[in-house]
């Protein structure tokens, strides 16, 4: 549904938010399969796993047992102890169930992060290209998104020295994410760690960790104290549609975020955070098996697209994400993506949905069986020539 902008009864602040095209380009390939056309999905991003079995099966006894009524305002202790222990485990970082914050998706718990953070005027530095999402949370607080180019040819790096450039008195954050969405890059370690150390306070969006073919991906945890990490179990543990995720933030930021909280939220689904408790305790096999499934539909599909000429100069280390090159056919990549999806029926998001560093680019999701990758591949081919 496109947004009237003249109807005068809708806040500025409201007006002022994009949609989220990769939103819209689904629900246009919906419409073009109810009305009988075979598309292949290739712009959503969400595994296209079930939730594992155990997981589901919590939930489920979580509604059978009851556990049907509001839980603590930061979570169940049980999940947030879960929390702790996986920092611990997994990156030798020590942090207090207290430290923990349970949330509807990790989407909120980046609004409720930047909604105790902003007044009107301050400044958030993240990439560009970006998740989406990231600029419009910024404006909507009335603060201003402030972005920093990252390049192919650098592997899309976020360089801390052209942060530093972009830092100001009214600089309340960096806003990274490793492995990022559109890129599927993962910051090197001693960049992560040259970030934690310029000064402001890091926002770090970790919901791509568990899913990375090539490197480490690190936990701004590991380099200080003074930032947040968001987090959450839609996409390792394919688990988009439960909407719950948690945030990590010094004890001074996070008691605000506790009232944010209380007032918006109350709390997290209170069995969907039985079924969380259930991920971590039996989730890290079935997170290696799709794991390895990505990996392998992402070598298929690198080889494929290479084939096909279009060039992916370094496959993404991490995520299920390719951001291709594609200016060759067109600059504006909107159109381009409308095109593909009209003519060559393969729904894909245009770069320029990330920001304008993503202009020219097309992101692939391959997060699809290996057949549907294929048909895809070969639908593309046809397009092109
Ligand atoms: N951060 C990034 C980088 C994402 O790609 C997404 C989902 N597309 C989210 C956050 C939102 O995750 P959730 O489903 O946990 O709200």
């Amino acid at each position: 549904m496109k947004v009237n902008n003249n109807d005068n009864r809708i806040s500025a602040r409201s007006k002022g938010i994009s949609s989220f095209i990769v939103m819209d380009v689904l629900e246009k390939a919906q419409a073009m399969e109810r009305a009988g056309e075979n598309i292949i999905h290739m712009e959503i991003g969400e595994p296209d796993f079930d939730t594992p079995e155990p997981v589901k099966q919590a939930g489920i006894a979580a509604i059978e047992k009851g556990y049907t009524k509001y839980t603590h305002s930061l979570g169940l202790l049980e999940l947030r102890k879960a929390i702790a222990t996986h920092m611990e485990a997994d990156y030798g970082v020590i942090v207090e169930p207290e430290q923990a914050l349970v949330t509807p998706g990790t989407s909120n718990a980046l609004f409720l992060a930047l909604g105790v953070l902003l007044d009107p005027g301050d400044e958030v530095i993240m990439s560009d290209p970006c998740y989406s999402c990231y600029p419009n949370f910024v404006s909507f607080l009335g603060a201003k998104p402030v972005f920093v180019p990252i390049h192919e040819h650098e592997r899309f790096q976020l360089l801390p020295e052209r942060i530093e450039e972009k830092i100001t008195k009214r600089t309340k954050a960096l806003l990274i994410n490793s492995p990022a969405n559109p890129t599927g890059a993962i910051l090197d370690r001693d960049v992560m760690e040259r970030i934690a150390n310029l000064g402001p306070l890091v926002i770090s969006d970790e919901i791509y960790h568990g899913l990375v073919y090539e490197g480490k991906a690190h936990s701004i945890l590991e380099f200080t104290d003074n930032a947040i990490v968001v987090d959450g179990f839609s996409k390792r543990m394919a688990m988009t549609g439960w909407r719950i995720g948690y945030a990590i933030a010094p004890p001074t930021i996070l008691r605000p975020m506790q009232k944010l909280q209380q007032n918006f939220n109350i709390a997290a689904n209170s069995f969907v955070q039985w079924a969380g408790v259930a991920a971590f305790a039996e989730g890290a096999p079935y997170i290696k098996e799709m794991r390895d499934t990505f990996e392998k539909r992402k070598k298929f599909f690198v080889e494929g697209l290479n084939k096909i000429g279009l060039k992916v100069e370094r496959p993404p280390s991490g995520a299920f994400y390719v951001f291709v090159n594609m200016s060759q056919f067109g600059e504006n990549s909107l159109t381009l993506a409308n095109e593909i999806l009209e003519k060559a029926k393969v729904a894909v998001t245009p770069g320029v949905d990330f920001g304008s560093g993503g202009e020219g680019y097309i992101r692939f999701s391959y997060a699809n069986s290996m057949e549907n990758l294929d048909e895809g591949l070969t639908r593309l081919e046809r397009f092109i020539r």
